[in-house]
């Protein structure tokens, strides 16, 4: 891409839109972001800069950004944030960029939860889930856990930098493959991995760039439904919940999983897009 000796804020705004024009349906508004990232600015501040020249260096990030966005790299693994639950996360290859569903998840599992509660959390990733419980929930603690090596040192990072390091505990464990026997829990969340297998290879070019341990649920999509649900129960208190996001179609089946393993009281939350989201027992 050509940059053009010197540029002012608003035509480099106009260059990068127009090159992110194919890759995705906002190009002005990621070329605003990234641009506001190049100069380590908010994106609001853009309009009084509006004819201020980019000094070079500036320039230069904000090619390199949009090169990176053109070759379908997610905007939030270039700016290295995502804003969960009101929260900015770091994230980076590393870990599964959060989503906005997700957060309906988390503000169930805060309804459920009274005072000195201890919750588990599987597959923590960038550990959104378990970081917005802890600093949303004054009185808790937070059992983390991912088999992802990496994908732990991502989340502790989040924890230190959003202050709730001394409130959650990260174990390396293949689900509860590492967690002592004689903890029980209040209240297990999960957002497992739950894409079919076959339909890995339709997803959009930008989730393919995030880790497949993250979104690969086995040949039916219900691989760690199937694995977790059955364990709960010599991890749970009594009267304890496992509370899970699902997958678009999956409420039957994972409703089944539920009753089949001696939970009761199956309740089922709906996202925006009314396509259920989280299930309860
Ligand atoms: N718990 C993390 C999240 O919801 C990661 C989930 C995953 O990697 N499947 O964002």
């Amino acid at each position: 891409m050509k940059g053009g000796g010197s540029l002012k804020v608003y035509e480099a705004i106009a260059l990068g839109a127009k090159e992110l024009e194919s890759v995705c349906p906002n190009p002005r508004l990621e070329s605003e972001l990234l641009l506001s990232h190049s100069l380590r600015i908010d994106r609001v501040k853009l309009a009084i800069k509006r004819d201020e020249v980019l000094k070079e260096e500036e320039l230069e990030r904000f090619l390199k950004y949009i090169e990176k966005r053109k070759s379908r790299i997610p905007y939030q693994y270039i700016v290295k944030k995502q804003h969960f639950m009101g929260f900015e996360f770091y994230v980076d290859e590393r870990v599964l960029i959060p989503r906005p569903e997700t957060e309906i998840l988390v503000e169930e599992a805060l309804k459920r939860m009274k005072s000195g509660d201890l919750i588990l959390d599987i597959g923590t990733g960038s550990g959104a889930i378990a970081i917005s419980i802890a600093k949303l929930f004054p009185d808790c603690k937070v059992y983390a856990v991912d088999v992802s090596e990496e994908a732990l040192e991502v989340a502790k990072y989040n924890a230190e930098k959003l202050g709730v390091a001394e409130k959650i505990i990260f174990i390396k464990s293949d689900i509860f493959s590492n967690i002592p026997q004689d903890v029980k829990f209040d209240l297990i969340v999960s957002n497992p991995p739950y894409i079919k297998k076959a339909e890995l290879e339709n997803l959009q070019e930008e989730v393919k760039k995030e880790p497949i341990l993250a979104l690969d649920g086995g040949e039916d999509g219900l691989f760690f439904y199937k694995r977790i649900i059955p364990d709960c129960k010599f991890y749970l208190k009594k009267g304890g919940r496992g509370l899970f996001e699902i997958g678009y179609g999956q409420r039957e089946e994972v409703e089944k999983i539920f009753l089949e393993n001696g939970f009761d009281e199956i309740e089922v939350i709906k996202d925006l897009a009314h396509i259920d989201r989280v299930i309860i027992g």
